[in-house]
């Protein structure tokens, strides 16, 4: 599972050949709402606009193929589809939203697809197309907790037996360029998480940016590197066994339902928009949805986690102390020196010293 760093490169021991112009081929027909699509039209590190008017310096052109988003519809929208397949619009990006079905658990129907094939008149199979055209693709994205584990789609229970692209493809899946899928987890996506690591691809593709760096879940490092909590404003209040118990506190929300200290996702230090947001900086527990055991693992919703009954427990007599001390330190601080009052008496404390310019050199006077 772990993923090594590759060369960017088609041919091996040869430099990385740079390109030109990238097709996205974008395909919301996994089981999801569509919401990571909606969600990175907000993206502004870069926005969606500035990567596909070249606005950024060194990118390649960019074509984008979205069903949310494009102006084509039907056989217009779908060509582009076929062409990636026969190899005629090569380079591409496969980006892949929603959560991969297992068709092969029943007899006949299907779960999710895309387009009518024109020989059978059939639909076409979501993981047909994934199987058609991960292989030719440069990269493979996945956007979303849905497309990347399974998100809510593949909870137990679920009749569709969903995965993530990398249990679909393998976890040591590799692109004909060498890339491990990459995996850009959220529910929704944070848009400029999205957008960010998707300039990066299109930067590598373009030769001028080293191998992508990815953690054991085949997310960008930069971005999945710390914790929820190491980025709350709220941490300062768990530290100090400040917790609120209902919503609408500012205080910490643990005992509310937040599993922030054990969530690797960045939205408290980036924000959602405008850097405006981050569930837990402006009073939603985080639920996980970055995580692959979302949302099993962090479920009920809205209950305190079990872990922290212990580790808040461990805090209660530090907290509580720590908190007394800086009220009072707090307090003293708020004060002004005493001498600052108006009197003919100075009690500053300065002293001045006979003689203290007598080490610098005398002048001689004229
Ligand atoms: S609200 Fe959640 S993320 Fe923020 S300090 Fe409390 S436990 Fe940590
Ligand atoms: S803070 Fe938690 S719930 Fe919010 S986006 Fe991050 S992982 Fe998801």
């Amino acid at each position: 599972m772990p993923a090594e760093p590759v060369p960017f490169s088609r041919k091996k021991d040869s430099a990385p050949a740079p390109v030109t112009d990238v097709h996205i081929l974008w395909i919301t027909a996994g089981l999801g709402c569509d919401g990571d699509s909606v969600s990175v039209t907000t993206a502004e590190q870069p926005s969606i606009e500035d990567v596909l008017l070249g606005a950024i310096p060194g990118l390649p052109r960019v074509h984008l193929h979205n069903p949310v988003l494009a102006y084509e519809v039907g056989d217009d929208f779908m060509k582009y589809f076929y062409q990636g397949e026969r190899g005629e619009l090569d380079p591409f990006v496969l980006v892949v939203e929603g959560s991969i079905p297992n068709e092969d658990i029943k007899d006949e129907g299907y779960w999710a697809a895309m387009g009518t094939d024109p020989k059978t008149g059939q639909p076409i199979k979501t993981t047909e197309w994934i199987d058609r055209l991960a292989p030719k693709a440069l990269a493979v994205v996945g956007a979303g907790t849905c497309a990347t584990y399974g998100g809510i789609h593949a909870m137990a229970g679920n009749p569709t037996q969903c995965m993530g692209l990398a249990d679909y493809l393998g976890w040591d899946w590799r692109s004909k360029a060498g890339l491990p899928i990459v995996n850009v987890p959220g529910c929704p996506v944070q848009p400029d998480n999205f957008m960010e690591t998707l300039t990066y691809l299109l930067f590598q593709a373009a030769g001028i940016a080293p191998m992508i760096p990815l953690d054991q879940q085949l997310r960008p490092t930069w971005l999945f590197g710390k914790t929820v909590h190491e980025g709350c404003d709220r941490a300062a209040y768990y530290e100090q066994d400040d917790f609120a118990i209902e919503y609408g506190s500012s205080k910490c929300l643990v005992k509310v339902g937040c599993w922030g200290p054990v969530v690797n996702c960045n939205v408290t230090k980036r924000g959602w928009m405008r850097g405006i947001g981050g569930c837990p900086n402006v009073g939603g527990i985080c639920i996980g949805c970055t995580m692959p055991g979302f949302p099993d693992m962090f479920m009920p919703f809205m209950d305190e986690p079990s872990g922290a009954r212990f580790s808040t427990a461990a805090l209660t007599v530090y907290g509580k102390l720590i908190r007394a001390l800086r009220a009072i330190t707090n307090n003293t601080v708020n004060g002004e020196p005493e001498w600052r009052q108006r009197g003919h008496e100075l009690i500053t404390g300065y002293q001045p010293k006979a003689g203290a310019y007598r080490s610098r050199p005398s002048r001689k006077i004229a």
